[in-house]
């Protein structure tokens, strides 16, 4: 993906690296821009023409819910990491300096949430394989090397490292040879969900050669093909328009040719982005070439913290054949302190929506946070043995006898994340806690070398 800013081009298919570019801006105020300023100096920015020109509802900026999603906010760094990008900037220092500042920030933010790369990474006879996650064992995350960047960039995103200046914080494969071979072996895996990033940035003919070997008959027993992406909002263009989306249709017809399930995770905070007549193009180009589409969002302050937005998000996405997958509470990474909110409250948003729309839309799971020991389901307060308690379940885990148990914490009103959370009824550890203690000190043995079988998600098939 090229042309960052190139005149030549209709205004709504350039990209904007900087929020300084984007002409709409001069409406905002002179501090509101130096602070997008500063922002963007540390977190990935990037915004589309089609985003600019024919989401963003510019009269109500910078409050608007789709700025919002790519435009930064100042309390997106801590008010001491803000001060220090912004004094520098006042003092025109080096962009090796800012660099460097920002670097030093990255780090306090949590980079790869739920432990990632040590618990998630792959082996081949004791060797690392970059760019693969294997969670879950039906399910194995492909990150190809060129779908790791995004048509724009989300200010919330959880893949944000994806996008900085920092290889070393990079998750990336080159090719798709190492996960043909890593999947030959591993005959559990019935998903492959190859993901970024946005795997849809990648070249049409390209992404043809990364993805056609998994089609081969010895993997047959890999039935769904999933990709997560955000395209149908920040570029719905690529299904319709592009030179290359032709090819890309084709590449999807020929997955469900072969007889496997091609499952797009698409990503939708907001009804405007479904509604836009571009994106419901795109989204019957898509189903027409025979892909089934489920969607996913996090709960975000400012953004959609507002029952009504999802009742009609969904109602707008089952219209469309859109199956609402999960909603998912907002990741201990990057900005989350700019767009938390308590789980209680997520959780009201969630029972406010659901109630209003059909069983066709009542499949979206409740908040989920997806969180080191697995993906854990916010059942919601109640009230058991005379206390306030919530409620909480495995809907995946990376022991899978702890999915579907439930189990209990004391009610915290402001907690906002798993990691907040203290067991109910006087307990010191939720169940469990000891047997993922145990799984990671197995996992930090072996990442200092010693001999044990390939990885969690294999030990607990
Ligand atoms: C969410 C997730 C999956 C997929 O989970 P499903 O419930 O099957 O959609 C796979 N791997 C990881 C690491 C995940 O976080």
């Amino acid at each position: 993906m090229s042309p960052l800013l190139n005149r030549e081009l209709p205004a709504e298919d350039v990209w904007y690296s900087r929020p300084e570019q984007v002409p709409q801006i001069q409406r905002l105020s002179d501090d509101v821009r130096f602070e997008m300023q500063v922002v963007s100096e540390v977190m990935p920015f990037r915004v589309s023409g089609h985003v600019v020109e024919n989401l963003i509802d510019w009269d109500k900026a910078p409050d608007d819910p789709i700025f919002r999603i790519t435009f930064p906010r100042r309390n997106m760094l801590e008010p001491r990491a803000f001060d220090l990008v912004a004094t520098a900037m006042k003092r025109s220092a080096s962009q090796g300096e800012v660099r460097r500042l920002a670097a030093s920030i990255y780090r306090q933010l949590n980079p790869h949430p739920g432990d990632q790369t040590l618990l998630n990474s792959v082996f081949a006879d004791d060797v690392e394989i970059e760019g693969l996650q294997h969670k879950y064992g039906e399910t194995v995350l492909y990150f190809p090397s060129e779908g790791q960047t995004c048509h724009s960039f989300c200010t919330f995103c959880f893949r944000w490292a994806q996008f900085v200046h920092e290889p070393d914080l990079r998750i990336a494969m080159s090719g798709s040879e190492q996960l043909v071979e890593y999947l030959l072996d591993r005959p559990q895996v019935t998903d492959v969900l190859i993901t970024g990033g946005d795997p849809f940035v990648i070249k049409s003919r390209r992404l043809r050669s990364l993805v056609e070997p998994l089609l081969t008959p010895e993997l047959e027993r890999v039935s769904t093909i999933r990709f997560g992406t955000k395209a149908l909002t920040f570029r719905p263009q690529r299904f319709l328009s592009d030179s290359d989306a032709g090819e890309l249709l084709e590449l999807l017809r020929l997955i469900v040719a072969r007889q496997k399930h091609l499952a797009l995770m698409v990503h939708f905070n907001h009804w405007r982005e479904v509604e836009h007549p571009r994106a419901v193009a795109a989204i019957h180009a898509l189903r027409d070439a025979g892909a089934v589409l489920r969607s996913q969002s996090p709960v975000l302050r400012g953004i959609n913290d507002d029952p009504e937005i999802w009742a009609r998000m969904w109602r707008s996405q089952v219209s469309h054949g859109i199956a609402p997958y999960y909603m998912f509470v907002a990741r201990d990474t990057g900005a989350k302190s700019s767009f938390d909110l308590p789980l209680v409250r997520v959780w009201t948003v969630y029972r406010d929506a659901v109630r209003q729309v059909s069983g066709l839309a009542r499949t979206a799971r409740r908040p989920v946070m997806s969180a080191s020991p697995g993906k854990v389901e916010f059942l919601g307060p109640v009230e058991a043995a005379g206390e306030r308690v919530f409620a909480l379940r495995f809907l995946q885990a990376r022991d899978p006898t702890w999915c579907n148990r439930l189990f209990f914490a004391r009610a915290d009103e402001d907690a906002t994340w798993f990691g907040d959370l203290k067991p109910a009824f006087g307990e010191d550890k939720f169940f469990f806690e000891e047997p993922f203690a145990e799984l990671v000190a197995a996992r930090r043995r072996r990442r200092s070398g010693e001999p044990a079988s390939r990885s969690l998600a294999d030990q607990d098939a």
